[in-house]
Formats: structure tokens, C-alpha cells, sequence
């Protein structure tokens, strides 16, 4: 009789930013084969367009592409088998079940979900129309062509006060406009409190991104009293937070916020499935935890296939 086929999906990693990299390069490396789906077409997730990473325990300066393609590299050295098409849906009867975009079936014995989070939107007239013609979420990509201009970061968390201190190198003035006071950390707020070219519009929101063929400005409204003004800028950064993608997820594994409510060891309420990095609620919210998370996350899988 023919031996049956082996499954060469043991183990899936969904997500291709640091914690899902850091998941299956290890548990690749632990013996098991491993598929990873990264749907974006480029690894490293949030941090894939930051020229460097802070918080890295480790000796330089490192962009987060330099540590996603090492990552990467390392992993399929290990045998983990890259598939870059989005995963569409997870189903999770007795046997688990992925779906990717293009209609592929997988069926792993274990799933760790790294699918991370996206910039949340404005949701105002103008983000859409003047996405790439004046809107970007990427100042190190972007910056430059703003050169000597003036901008607007929208936000005042970690992302945007990095963001504005990439900016400020460029451009003539940037404009942060805070809903409230700033919450990132210390030493960022102190580092832009030392430019001279920015200046904050606090307690406003962004009503609407103004422009035809690009962004000429913005209308701020302030939420205090509720009047409107008027902000001339040629770019708009917007850095309000981050939603998580879990559209293609059971709903009953999610949390109000549609993260996924795992345990700090990555466990959910199905023992198949495994939660790391910024898709887990719970999650702190810098690279290293999301690494870390991710080798726990794979440790765990690895285990359950084991018994
Ligand atoms: C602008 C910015 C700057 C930052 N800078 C720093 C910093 O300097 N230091 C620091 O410690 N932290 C920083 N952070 C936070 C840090 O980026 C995140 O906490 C961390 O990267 C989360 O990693 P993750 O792998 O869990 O998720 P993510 O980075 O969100 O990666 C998730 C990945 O999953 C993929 N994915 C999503 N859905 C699917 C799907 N259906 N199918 C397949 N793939 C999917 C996405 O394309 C993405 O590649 C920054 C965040 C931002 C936004």
C-alpha cells in the first residue's frame, strides 16, 4: 500500500511582518514545515518602511527591511515555504482550513496568526482622491518630495512623532495636529521639541483633505468648540493608530476590538490556533515583543504537534 502523502503545511504562519518572520524561521528550524503568507507583497510589515528601527537589541542601525529580509533569508534556509497571496479565510471545523486569495485550500495541523495591523484612516473627503498625491503614510519614502514645503503629520503617538522627525529633516515646516496631548514616548517628544521647523494645532481633528489634482490643505475642526480653520500644506501624513486585519478570521476567536483574544503565550480558544504580535489583544506594541511573541507562538505549535 502507498504511504500517504505528507502534509507539507504542517505548520501555517499568516503574515509576513516581524512576528510572523520570527515564527516560522523558528519553527522551520525546529523540524516542522512550515508555509507562510504574506499577502502585502512586502515583508516586514509596519515597520517595512522605516529607515531605523528603534528598540533593537542589537549593535548599529537597522531599517526594518534589513531585519524582514534577514528573516526572511534565514527562514527558507530553514525550509519554510513562502506563499505571497493574501489569506482569504480561515476556517476552523475538524480540520483547519486556509483559503488564500487565488482559491488554494491548505489544510495545516497548526495556524500562529501574525497578520499584525494597518493604519487606521481618517476616513474624511480627499484621503482617498489624493492617496499618492500629497497623502502618504511613509515619510521615508515620501519625504524628499516634499522638499522645502510645508506638511501636516495628523496624530501624536510613537509612529507620528518618528514620522514628523523624518519629515522636519526635509521640509520647510511640519504641522502636527494632536486630538489631545502627545503620547509617545519620552525621548521621541524631546527630539522634536528640539526642531525648529515644527509646530503642533492641539485638541483638532481633520474635517477634510482639501485639493483637486493634489493636496493643497487641510480643514481642521476643533474639538473643543467645534470651529473650523483652514490649514495651507502640500502633504499629509495621516499616523492615528492601528486596526487589526482579522477579516478573514472566525469571528468567535475575537476580541470587541477584532483583535484576537489569545494569552501571552499566544493560545487561543482553539488549541490549533496561535495569536502573535499586534493582531493579539494585548499586545505592547514594539518589534521585539512581536519577535518574541512570534517564537513563543511557534514553540506552542510545535509542541501541539508533538503530542
Ligand atoms: C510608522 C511606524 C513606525 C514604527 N516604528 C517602530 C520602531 O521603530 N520600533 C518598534 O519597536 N516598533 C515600531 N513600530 C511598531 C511595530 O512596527 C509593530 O509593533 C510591529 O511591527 C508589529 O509586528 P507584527 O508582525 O505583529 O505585525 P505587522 O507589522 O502589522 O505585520 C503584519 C503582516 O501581516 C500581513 N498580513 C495582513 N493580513 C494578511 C493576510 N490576510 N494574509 C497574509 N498576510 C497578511 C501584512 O501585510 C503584514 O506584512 C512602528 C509602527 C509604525 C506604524
Amino acid at each position: 500500500m502507498t504511504r500517504p502523502l505528507k502534509n507539507l503545511c504542517e505548520i501555517a504562519v499568516i503574515g509576513g511582518g516581524l512576528a510572523g518572520l520570527a515564527a516560522a524561521r523558528h519553527a522551520a528550524r525546529l523540524g516542522r514545515l512550515v508555509t507562510l503568507f504574506e499577502g502585502s507583497g512586502m515583508y516586514g510589515g509596519q515597520v517595512a518602511t522605516v529607515d531605523e528601527v528603534d528598540g533593537l537589541a542589537a549593535p548599529g542601525h537597522f531599517s526594518g527591511q534589513d531585519v524582514a529580509i534577514h528573516l526572511l533569508e534565514e527562514a527558507q534556509k530553514a525550509g519554510v515555504h513562502v506563499v505571497d497571496v493574501p489569506v482569504a479565510r480561515l476556517t476552523a471545523g475538524d480540520k483547519l482550513t486556509i483559503t488564500d486569495e487565488e482559491g488554494r485550500a491548505y489544510h495545516p495541523e497548526a495556524v500562529v496568526i501574525a497578520s499584525g495591523a494597518s493604519l487606521r484612516k481618517l476616513g474624511v473627503r480627499g484621503e482617498e482622491e489624493l492617496a499618492g498625491r500629497g497623502v502618504s503614510r511613509c515619510a521615508t519614502c515620501d519625504g524628499g518630495f516634499f522638499r522645502e514645503q510645508d506638511v501636516a503629520v495628523i496624530g501624536g503617538g510613537d509612529a507620528a512623532v518618528t514620522e514628523a522627525l523624518v519629515l522636519a529633516r526635509h521640509c520647510r515646516e511640519v504641522v502636527m495636529v494632536c486630538r489631545s496631548a502627545l503620547k509617545a514616548k519620552r525621548a521621541y517628544v524631546d527630539r522634536l521639541d528640539a526642531r525648529e521647523n515644527v509646530r503642533f494645532v492641539w485638541d483638532s481633528e481633520v474635517a477634510e483633505i482639501a485639493g483637486e489634482d493634489e493636496v493643497t490643505g487641510l480643514r481642521l475642526k476643533d474639538i473643543r468648540n467645534g470651529t473650523v480653520s483652514e490649514l495651507a500644506c502640500s502633504g499629509v501624513f495621516p499616523f492615528i493608530g492601528v486596526e487589526p486585519n482579522t477579516g478573514f478570521m472566525p469571528a468567535a476567536l475575537l476580541a470587541k476590538s477584532g483583535h484576537i483574544k489569545a494569552d501571552d503565550g499566544g493560545n487561543t480558544s482553539d488549541r490549533r490556533i496561535f495569536a502573535a504580535g499586534a493582531v493579539r489583544a494585548g499586545y505592547g506594541g514594539n518589534v521585539v515583543q512581536a519577535m518574541s511573541e512570534g517564537v513563543s507562538a511557534a514553540e506552542a505549535a510545535v509542541r501541539l504537534l508533538a503530542k
